[in-house]
């Protein structure tokens, strides 16, 4: 069965820790594939103060020279708020049923699943693959949410591989303390956010004068 795994994120802008959680995940769970990709209308953020274009321009530009990591722009194309259920049933109808799809989600996130639009369906079509982030702890996880990941949990990365849904797994990855909001801050403030960013991101910001 071939693993993809699914990384979706505002990404403004893409940053190393989001390149080397998706590394380590490919190597971790011997994914085939990683798929970036950027929300165009997140819906529980603010509007972006960079567009969706740029966003996903700026992510081509930090996978191209990996041949594992995809761009995956199906969002842009959407009106209205983007919604990682309606990307999963596309990806669904694209791949067919038998395609191990794990959608990669850190815990400042996941804390907050129960608000996703129809969470519940979210595991009848992929596993989650739960990554700690140095904030929040995953203690803060209410009890809805503590009873979905029990019910789902699997400590076997087999059980990802084998079948196409329905688990959820947690992994260790690095924790490299990198936030898109912090970037965003010293980019305003012009401070340099070299090796947090990749050189020709930082290239494309600079070009077309984002973050001031
Ligand atoms: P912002 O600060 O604007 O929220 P962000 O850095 O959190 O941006 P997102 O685009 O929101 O980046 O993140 C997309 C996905 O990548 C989320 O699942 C998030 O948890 C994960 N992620 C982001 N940064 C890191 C990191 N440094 N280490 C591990 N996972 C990360
Ligand atoms: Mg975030």
């Amino acid at each position: 069965m071939r693993a993809i795994g699914l990384l979706g994120g505002t990404f403004n802008p893409i940053h190393l820790g989001h390149l080397r959680l998706a590394e380590e995940l490919s190597m971790a769970l011997n994914l085939d594939e990683v798929r970036f990709i950027p929300s165009a209308n997140p819906p529980h953020k603010s509007a972006p103060s960079v567009s969706a274009k740029d966003r996903a321009h700026m992510v081509a530009l930090a996978i191209e020279d990996n041949p594992k990591f995809q761009l995956d722009t199906q969002e842009l194309a959407r009106n209205g708020a983007s919604y990682t259920i309606d990307t999963l049933k596309n990806l669904r109808e694209d791949l067919g049923a038998d395609t191990s799809l794990c959608l990669i989600i850190g815990s400042d996130a996941f804390v907050k699943l129960d608000t996703w639009h129809e969470w519940q369906a979210l595991i009848t079509y992929c596993h989650i693959v739960l990554v700690q982030r140095p904030q929040p702890n995953l203690s803060a996880l209410n009890a809805t949410l503590e009873t979905f990941l029990s019910e789902h949990y699997t400590d076997n990365n087999h059980d990802l591989l084998n079948n196409a849904a329905g688990f959820i797994s947690m992994q260790a990855i690095t924790a490299l303390d990198i936030s898109s909001t912090s970037i965003r801050t010293d980019l305003y403030t012009q401070k340099s956010a070299r090796y947090l960013v990749p050189d020709s991101v930082l290239n494309y910001i600079a070009q077309h004068q984002l973050y001031r």
